[in-house]
């Protein structure tokens, strides 16, 4: 079983918590659950499938960061680098919203 944190994938888990972004188990270890680290898929999900890519969200996610490139991001500088950077996000046909 491998027990490493699924935020930064170096150091092993303290245990396993929902993500503060929704209901998925993540585990964490002491130094991202410590700075309310998310893993990049998390973010990726807020960009593009809660907010409108990144935009219209909570204040509080400001908060979050996440783990990449052997850094630590918060969310205002990984949203900066994710519209510079990133691709489009996928369209979702109308009749898909439910
Ligand atoms: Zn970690």
């Amino acid at each position: 079983m491998n027990k490493l944190c699924q935020v930064c994938h170096l150091h092993p888990f303290i245990g396993v918590a929902s993500s503060s972004i929704g209901a998925m188990s993540v585990a964490y270890c002491q130094e991202c659950a410590n700075r309310l680290a998310e893993p990049e898929w998390g973010f990726e999900y807020l960009y593009c499938y809660v907010g409108y890519e990144g935009d219209y969200l909570a204040d509080w996610v400001d908060t979050l960061t996440t783990f990449k490139a052997n850094k630590y991001w918060t969310w205002p500088e990984w949203k900066a680098w994710r519209k510079q950077y990133g691709p489009k996000c996928p369209e979702i046909p109308i009749e898909d919203w439910g």
